[in-house]
Parts: structure tokens; C-alpha cells; sequence
């Protein structure tokens, strides 16, 4: 079966429409009132956390990054669910200690911390993830401005990076983290300064689908972290190892095997959990992998129209409200995002078709040479894998045209 029909499976369909949460594409475009957007199918959100939780070790604990998708609805829906929240800005802080999470389960991690978040995160008794020796002495200081000690881990940046991730984050130079052979020097500072070492955070790559690459830098980083602990000012009691569980959005992509990423990671946290970190909570935390796949993006035609020969489809949606699959974020070739016909599921005579949003860029293009069904104004067009770094990883202002409205379903 090939992926889009995977997909269409997935969502399932009624009278040659998808269906959402269970609701047709039409119908529920009519409640949303409005299109484009975005919808949340809430049902395949907590299966796939059910899934994740069953994969992992049962003692691992399960950090969502809320920044895949900081919609309120949908953190509150992660709140029932996983154990803690990763946050990279105070405004998202404040998103997650909304939900009834206690400070204790949130940690800010993320360069270029202000000092007016710095305050919010002290004073609201989240951990701060430092990610430099400068940014540690300014969150020493907002305590002593505040008469509280404030509580920290040391992200590391460690001197492996991961290969095969979509995104680096970690290894080589970087903004994110302390060198791994700073981190000694860092330590022995934090033990004098006043504040509460909590433990340590690795975060080194996004969005990977080859099991044996994160298998593998899950186990460099808990022997770096059970290295580092020994030089800890204090027992550790957190340890994040990341996450960069990728989902797939290409034909090409394989799904990741998940259940030996568990596996394997039983056996090293076996090890790991013998001396020094017996007592820590070792954390995975996960943004794409938990909400990408449970959201799609829903746009409307507006024009359909011949040029030399090619069908163009031109619908009221974009890179405005989803960059990622006009191929502007993070890719290097671009490729399609998996995309449907809503409305016409059973259409047979399908042509080549280029789906294009409504900015004036040749960048606005979501579909490159797909084949789709005859398609005409006020047809929805479905664009699958939209429930991470969506709507806020977009440039929204871009032409000033109408938001689009998030709905859970
Ligand atoms: C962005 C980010 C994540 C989430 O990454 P995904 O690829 O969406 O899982 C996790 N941790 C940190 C520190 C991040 O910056």
C-alpha cells in the first residue's frame, strides 16, 4: 500500500470525502466557518502517546516539546498524558503551567533566554536548562533579585553529533549547550552559586527515522551523562536524554521502528540505572513525533487554471500558515508533502496537477506535479503531516492575508 493511502486509511473516508475525527471534510470546513485550517484529531493524538508509552521503558518518562505545537487546546490535551513539558520561551511557559502541570515537570530550554523570561521561569519554579557559562551568572543574579533559588540543569553539548537527523543541534560548535569538557568547570561554579542543580540534558538532533543511529546516540549520551555525574555538585535527579524521533513525509521515508529504539534502550537504561543515576528520572522528550502526524492542514480552491500545458490549482492557503511542506523549512531538495483531494477522494481521472498557495512566490508551492482528481473552486484540498511546526513555524504576516483557525476534533 502506498503511503498516501496509508494515510487515507488512517483518516478514513465517507461518500468520497476524508473524514477527520471522524467528521467529513465539508462538514467540518462549514463548523470551522472558515478556511484554510488546521484540525487536530484528538483521538490519534493520546493513541499515538499510548503507543510511544508502550515502546519505551516503563520507567522512562515522557517530556512533549511544546513548541511542535504550542496551540493551548492541544498542551492541554498532552497535559493528561505525559509526564512533563519542555518549553523554549515564556510565553509557552506560560501555555503549560496553564494546563495544571507542576513547575517541577516543566524545563526551559532554548538560547538567548531574556532576562524578563529568565525572571518569569525563577519565580514560577521551572527548570532552567543552562546553556552557557553567561546565561548560568544572569540566572544567579534574577534569583538573587528575586530572594529564590532557582533550578537548573546543565545542557551539554556533547562531542558526538547524531548523523542522519534532519537537524543538528548538537556536536561540533553550537549555540545550544555547554561543551561537554566545559561542563566539569560549570559544575563546580553551580555548586557555589545559589541555586538547585537538578541535572543534565543532551538534545542532539530532530527528526531521524533510522532506529539505529538514535539507539545508538541514546547510548553515547546516558555513558556521557553517568561520566558527567560524577562531577556533579549535587545528586542528579533529571536527566533528559532527547528525543528526535522523526515522522515520515515522503514516499521514500520509512517509519521509524520505534519498538527497537525501546528495546534497546531497556537494556542501556539497565546499565545506566546501576550507581550514580539509580535515582534519576530519565526523560525522552518528543515534539513531531507525538502531534505531526495526528494534523492536517485544510485549504480551499479558489482557481484552476492551464498554463502551456500544466494544471495549476491555485487554493487560499500557503506558505503563510505552512511553510514546512512548501519545502522552505529545513529542507535541502524539495519534495511533497503527502496531499489529498479531500472532497474527491473517489475521483478516477486524476491528472498532473501543481498545487499552489495564494502568495505571489514561486516558493508558494504545495504540490509539485501531484496527481489529483478534477478539482474545482471550493474543492478542500488536505495537506497530511500538519500537526507539527505548522502555524507557528510559518511566516504568518507574510502578504497580510486572514489567520488560520486551529481546531481540535
Ligand atoms: C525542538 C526541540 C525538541 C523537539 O524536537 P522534535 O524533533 O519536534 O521532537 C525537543 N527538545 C528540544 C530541546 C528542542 O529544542
Amino acid at each position: 500500500m502506498n503511503y498516501r493511502d496509508e494515510l487515507l486509511l488512517r483518516f478514513g473516508s465517507r461518500d468520497g470525502e476524508l473524514l477527520v475525527g471522524g467528521t467529513t471534510l465539508s462538514r467540518l470546513a462549514a463548523r470551522v466557518g472558515s478556511t484554510p485550517f488546521f484540525a487536530y484529531d484528538h483521538r490519534q493524538l493520546l493513541a499515538r502517546v499510548a503507543v510511544v508509552r508502550a515502546a519505551l521503558p516503563p520507567d522512562i518518562e515522557l517530556s512533549y516539546a511544546v513548541k511542535a505545537n504550542p496551540m493551548p487546546a492541544v498542551v492541554a490535551q498532552m497535559a493528561g498524558v505525559v509526564d512533563r513539558f519542555d518549553i523554549a520561551s515564556a510565553d509557552e511557559m506560560h501555555v503549560a503551567l496553564d494546563t495544571g502541570k507542576s513547575p517541577a515537570k516543566v524545563s526551559f530550554a532554548g538560547p538567548g533566554k531574556s532576562d524578563s523570561e529568565l525572571a518569569s521561569a525563577v519565580a514560577a519554579g521551572v527548570t532552567i536548562e543552562l546553556e552557557s557559562a553567561g546565561e548560568a551568572t544572569r540566572v544567579e543574579r534574577t534569583g538573587q533579585a528575586l530572594g529564590l533559588r532557582p533550578r537548573v540543569a546543565v545542557r551539554v553539548n556533547p562531542p558526538f553529533a547524531i548523523k542522519g537527523s534532519g537537524m543538528r543541534l548538537g556536536g561540533g560548535p553550537q549555540q545550544f549547550g555547554v561543551d561537554a569538557e566545559a561542563v566539569a568547570d560549570l559544575l563546580r561554579w553551580i555548586g557555589d552559586a545559589e541555586m538547585d542543580f537538578v541535572g543534565f540534558h543532551v538534545f542532539a538532533g530532530s527528526q531521524n527515522l533510522d532506529a539505529e543511529i538514535l539507539i545508538d546516540a541514546q547510548r553515547q549520551t546516558l555513558a556521557l551523562v553517568r561520566e558527567l555525574a560524577s562531577q556533579a555538585p549535587g545528586p542528579v535527579s533529571y536527566v533528559n536524554i532527547g528525543g528526535g524521533f522523526g515522522i515520515p513525509y515522503f514516499p521514500t521515508d520509512a517509519p521509524l521502528d520505534l519498538a527497537s529504539v525501546g528495546q534497546r534502550l531497556a537494556e542501556t537504561l539497565g546499565e545506566t540505572r546501576q550507581g550514580i543515576l539509580a535515582d534519576a528520572s530519565v526523560v525522552v522528550e518528543l515534539g513531531r513525533y507525538l502531534v505531526g502526524e495526528c494534523g492536517v492542514y485544510v485549504t480551499r480552491v479558489v482557481d484552476t487554471k492551464q498554463s502551456r500545458g500544466s494544471t495549476f490549482v491555485v487554493v487560499d492557503g500557503g506558505l503563510h500558515h505552512q511553510l514546512a511542506a512548501s519545502g522552505n523549512f529545513g529542507q535541502v531538495i524539495r519534495r511533497n508533502y503527502p496531499l489529498a483531494a479531500g472532497t474527491r477522494l473517489d475521483g478516477t481521472d486524476t491528472r498532473r496537477t501543481n498545487v499552489v498557495g495564494c502568495s505571489c512566490t514561486p516558493l508558494d508551492m504545495l504540490g509539485d506535479g501531484v496527481d489529483l482528481p478534477a478539482v474545482e473552486p471550493g474543492d478542500l484540498i488536505v495537506i497530511f503531516q500538519a500537526g507539527a511546526y505548522g502555524l507557528t513555524a510559518s511566516p504568518t504576516r507574510f502578504l497580510s492575508h486572514p489567520a488560520a483557525r486551529e481546531v481540535v476534533v
